[in-house]
């Protein structure tokens, strides 16, 4: 037990600055003023702004502890499925905060921006080959931003073709954002279920597919962290009724190098490159969300596009076209979040075609690991081989009233983040666990074992998990009180 990374130690308090603030004290020397020293009419001096007064030490000690509240994927192992909280390379930071990166402005027109037009370019292609299709777009700055992006040319090729339609078909395993992101273009979800085995059945597709519907959105691998083994039937019978599929990218992290979507009869595809291409995620920092078309959805793409003009290093060669008719519109302002974009494009420059593949076979090596580990300490709904995540229940656990939530609570009292919860809905109390493939063994193991630990304090000690965590700064809140009347001054 010993040998779990644990939060045990030292765990600092840490006032408000205002209540460290002493009278005079200051982190700032400022040079003596080189022009004389003006007076300003007290009617035009408003309160002075009652900053704290601080010492430069107070200043470093009191972001340094607030930091080591935080738990992040630098801290330990992250096991949030379908977020894919991966290593973010530290030479991914090296390059984008280069000089001619870092420096760069959006308005310094394409002559001073030949280098990040190259980039943009070039990231485009890698991304297209990766997902087996013609073009790629970089605007969208998320996941959900990038389904928008989707919705919308779908929206725009069947107003093109003359008849607008009015319906999605989502499966109960979608992530929430997709029928939010139909919603947005004002379809209305049709839901359908998922087959016994965890995935789609063509006939079910079939049964709600018709003219009156745009298409349908599916997530491959879907988040049971199964593949869509009927993806190009079911493909084909939207098809067939005029209708288009729309890729959800999310769990990419799968089958680089190994399927692309685009050879399967997906027709648009979004991207994280805050998930599969490593870099910051959440609270780290702003995401990226691509989206990858067919050829005949081209026209439709946001604008600007990237274009090269000739294979010459001359000062014209890329450039942003605007002039496309057909386009859904400009959906970020410039083009994007161009600083992620830097750093998935050095992740993918040093993991190369062969390094990328092998990433997607480690982290389902790594889910299937801990599935098979934990497959008689927790109940595995779906006991078949998984993609990158695994799903478990507590049913298990209820002859002692424990919960999911109570198991990952404790967690943290073990230094783990706990793995998603409650999601997908297809699976009663779901427990939902995505290593990722830079987990070491080591690591993995520790968190086998801290779930099995918990487990046996399941039967042991129910009473005490129920207070879980109990060795965190916070410990159990009351979940519904913190979101409808949050505290927000600590
Ligand atoms: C994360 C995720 C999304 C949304 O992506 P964001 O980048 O968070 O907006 C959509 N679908 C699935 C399956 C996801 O895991």
């Amino acid at each position: 037990m010993n040998k779990q990374p644990g939060t045990r130690g030292l765990i600092f308090n840490e006032p408000q600055l205002w209540e460290k603030s002493r009278e005079g004290r200051c982190a700032v020397s400022l040079p003596k003023a080189d022009v004389e020293r003006a007076e300003i009419a007290p009617h035009l001096m408003g309160d002075a702004p009652g900053l704290p007064q601080l010492s430069e030490l107070d200043v470093v000690r009191h972001y340094t502890r607030l930091s080591q509240w935080n738990f992040g994927v630098d801290s330990g192992m992250y096991p949030l499925g379908s977020c894919t909280m991966k290593y973010n390379p530290k030479t991914n930071e090296v390059q984008a905060a280069r000089q001619g990166f870092a420096g760069a402005h959006p308005l310094a027109g394409k002559e001073f921006s030949q280098g990040a037009l190259k980039l943009m370019y070039d990231l485009e292609q890698a991304l297209g080959e990766i997902t087996g299709f013609p073009a790629v777009t970089l605007q969208p700055a998320a996941g959900a931003h990038g389904e928008l992006a989707g919705m919308l040319m779908i929206h725009a090729y069947h107003a093109k073709k003359g008849k607008q339609r009015s319906k999605i078909i989502i499966p109960d395993t979608a992530h929430g954002t997709n029928p939010a992101s139909a919603s947005l273009c004002g379809y209305e979800s049709v839901n359908i279920k998922s087959g016994e085995k965890g995935i789609l059945e063509p006939a079910t597709v079939a049964a709600v597919m018709d003219e009156d519907t745009a298409g349908i959105m599916i997530t491959n691998p879907n988040t049971l962290g199964l593949f869509e083994e009927n993806i190009r039937e079911i493909c084909d019978i939207v098809h067939a009724k005029g209708g288009l599929v729309y890729g959800d990218g999310a769990n990419m992290n799968a089958i680089m190098g190994i399927v692309k979507p685009g050879d399967l009869g997906i027709d648009v595809l979004h991207l994280n490159l805050h998930k599969t291409f490593s870099t910051p995620h959440g609270g780290g920092g702003p995401g990226s969300g691509p989206v990858s078309v067919v050829k005949e959805l081209i026209p439709f793409l946001p604008v600007p596009r990237i274009e090269k003009n000739r294979d010459g290093k001359d000062l014209s060669s890329y450039k942003f076209v605007t002039d496309c008719p057909d386009s859904i519109g400009r959906l970020h302002t410039f083009y994007g979040h161009f600083g992620v974009m830097i750093k998935a494009y050095s992740y993918i420059l040093s993991m190369g075609g062969k390094g990328l593949r092998e990433a997607s076979q480690l982290a389902v090596l790594n889910a299937n690991y801990i599935k098979e580990s934990l497959k008689g300490t927790l109940n595995l709904p779906y006991d078949r081989p998984c993609m990158h995540e695994c799903v478990f229940n507590d049913k298990y656990q209820q002859e002692n009233h424990i919960t999911t939530m109570d198991m990952a609570k404790r967690l943290l009292d073990y230094g783990f983040h706990p793995p998603t919860i409650y999601f997908p809905l297809v699976v009663d109390a779901a427990f939902m666990v995505e290593p990722t493939e830079t987990e070491s063994k080591e690591d993995i193991d520790q968190f086998i074992d801290a779930v099995k630990a918990i487990a046996k304090e399941a039967k042991l000690d129910p009473e005490k998990l129920k207070k879980a965590p109990l060795l965190t700064k916070v410990t159990r809140l009351d979940e519904v009180t913190a979101a409808r009347k949050p505290c927000l001054r600590g």
